[in-house]
């Protein structure tokens, strides 16, 4: 096996790896012995010659994503045992068999120690979403893997790199399935059923990362009048019918979304409560007198980067402040965001700013984040994207 290229750290840029955060910037890099090419493997040493990590190489600010530590041979041995930890701890956690939730995220990335690599589990159908070009390389590997850790359990393997891959390069990476051709299916969530299109759908097909969140939005919506503002194929709105709301309307500007929504109410209930618009969320707030004592904002991620952070806070605000000043007294407002770059911190602010533009006395009743199968890895803070408040509104 040829040897790994050689990278050494600026004196003093090596502190981050040593707390194993598992990203080398391209910035901290003095010297590498050799020109490696996207997704080479490469050896991270910092100036006095000693060993820190193996990772995968891409050009960029983020120029190694490390895979491990110590000194190892990554080959099928490492993608099994870091692939099989991913699912015991699943299984661990009774997600593998539970029987009322077949759907659910089986590796998160850095959460998992697999730097860019995200497989989606729904109901034996496995889709895959690769973000660097050292998983990229390594996908039949990985292929083999997934076959050996779940068994008899994979149906298919639908490979959907093509929005998520950062570099075309030289991979010309297409959508395509690694194995089977299912497209669609109707999977189970807290016993509730969903269609889901992973070929077609935004995503992976599905938000799993909503799962919990869900829930509690079925604990609190019984007698209400709810908005589900960005609604996608319905998740949030099955479960608040599921929970008893007198009413629920949902709004995207997806007619795909839309229509894939009306079958899963369908799919639910023979008789609900339920109207659906396709159109623009901000142009619903203006255009509709509807009132309404639940809403749910679950919009897309407004900053995909850091440059833009101002304005997705902008929009952050405008958005909660339209639903505050809407929503009736003791109204419940469930407020999301799935920015990567958007902090806790900064995302609360927003919404603090909103409520009081808007002159609404305001109680924080939860916060929210993302559910156990898609951990963050504490050494990676920034693997928490999904944040979430409840509030109580008077
Ligand atoms: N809450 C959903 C996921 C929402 S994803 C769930 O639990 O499944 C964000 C959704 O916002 C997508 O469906 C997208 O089509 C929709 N969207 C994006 N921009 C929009 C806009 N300006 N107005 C309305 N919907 C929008």
């Amino acid at each position: 096996m040829a040897a790994n290229i050689r990278i050494v750290l600026k004196s003093g840029k090596d502190q981050s790896l040593m707390r194993k955060h598992p990203w080398v910037f391209s910035g901290a890099i003095k010297k590498m012995y050799g020109n490696p090419a996207e997704g080479d493997l490469v050896d991270v040493y910092n100036n006095k010659d000693e060993f820190l990590a193996t990772g995968h190489y891409q050009p960029g600010s983020i120029a190694v994503r490390v895979l491990s530590f110590l000194p190892t041979e990554i080959n099928e041995e490492f993608w099994f045992q870091r692939i099989n930890d991913a699912y015991q701890y699943r299984k661990n956690l009774g997600l593998t068999d539970s029987m009322d939730t077949n759907v659910y995220r089986l590796t998160h990335a850095e959460g998992d120690n697999l730097p860019g690599l995200i497989v989606d589990n729904y109901d034996g159908n496995m889709v895959i979403q690769v973000h660097s070009a050292g998983i990229y390389r390594n996908l039949e590997m990985i292929k083999k893997v997934l076959l050996k850790v779940m068994e008899k359990q994979i149906l298919s393997i639908f490979d959907k790199s093509e929005t998520t891959m950062p570099h075309k390069g030289p991979f010309n990476v297409k959508n395509r399935h690694l194995m089977g051709d299912h497209t669609q299916g109707i999977v189970k969530e807290s016993g509730l059923h969903f269609k889901v299109n992973w070929v077609e759908g935004q995503k992976t097909g599905f938000f799993i990362d909503q799962r919990e969140n869900r829930k509690l939005v079925m604990q609190l919506a019984s007698g209400r009048q709810v908005l589900n503002m960005f609604s996608y194929t319905g998740g949030f709105s099955v479960y608040a019918l599921a929970g008893g709301a007198q009413t629920v309307h949902s709004v995207d500007s997806s007619t795909t979304a839309i229509d894939l929504l009306n079958e899963n109410i369908q799919l639910n209930f023979k008789d609900a409560n339920h109207q659906a618009f396709s159109v623009d969320a901000f142009k619903y707030f203006d255009i509709s007198n509807n009132l309404y004592d639940f809403i749910i904002l679950d919009p897309p991620a407004f900053a995909k980067h850091q440059n833009v952070l101002h304005n997705a806070l902008q929009g952050y605000k405008r958005l909660n402040q339209q639903a505050l000043e809407r929503i009736q007294p003791g109204g419940i407002l469930f407020t999301f965001s799935c920015s990567q770059v958007v902090s806790k911190e900064n995302f609360r602010k927003s919404v603090f700013v909103a409520a009081a533009n808007a002159g609404r006395n305001v109680r924080i009743l939860y916060q929210l984040s993302q559910p156990i199968d898609h951990p963050v890895n504490i050494y990676h803070p920034e693997g928490e994207y999904l944040k979430g408040l409840v509030l109580y509104v008077e």
